[in-house]
């Protein structure tokens, strides 16, 4: 029995990476999850609504795993837009974003 390794891995510099990681883990497991519940219950494939649903929610994850290519070469949490802080608040919501609100809206 050895218990006694050390329990800390140093594998990034900044502590809030990995926060961000998790929450990022976090919204693609939901999402996985959702993916899939639609899966089960459907009985019908050619439902437009549907694939639409499906096609959102693998926008998301495609957005999920672009964000954590960007947790490693620092660039998460800059605006694309505007190249802005987004404001943690909003990453909290939506750890994926890739906006600020206003770049958001404008691209909407
Ligand atoms: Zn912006």
């Amino acid at each position: 029995m050895s218990l006694d390794l050390p329990r800390t891995e140093p594998r990034s510099l900044n502590p809030a990476a990995d926060e961000v990681r998790q929450r990022l883990e976090h919204a693609r497991t939901t999402r996985l999850a959702q993916l899939k519940a639609l899966d089960d219950t459907g009985q019908n494939p050619g439902d437009h609504l549907m694939s639409n649903q499906k096609d959102a929610i693998k926008r998301v994850l495609t957005e999920i795993d672009e964000a954590f290519a960007r947790v490693e070469d620092g660039t998460y949490g800059t605006c694309l837009g505007c190249s802005k802080s987004v404001p943690p608040e909003r990453l909290e919501i939506l750890p994926h974003t890739r906006y600020c609100v206003a770049c958001q809206s404008r691209a909407a």
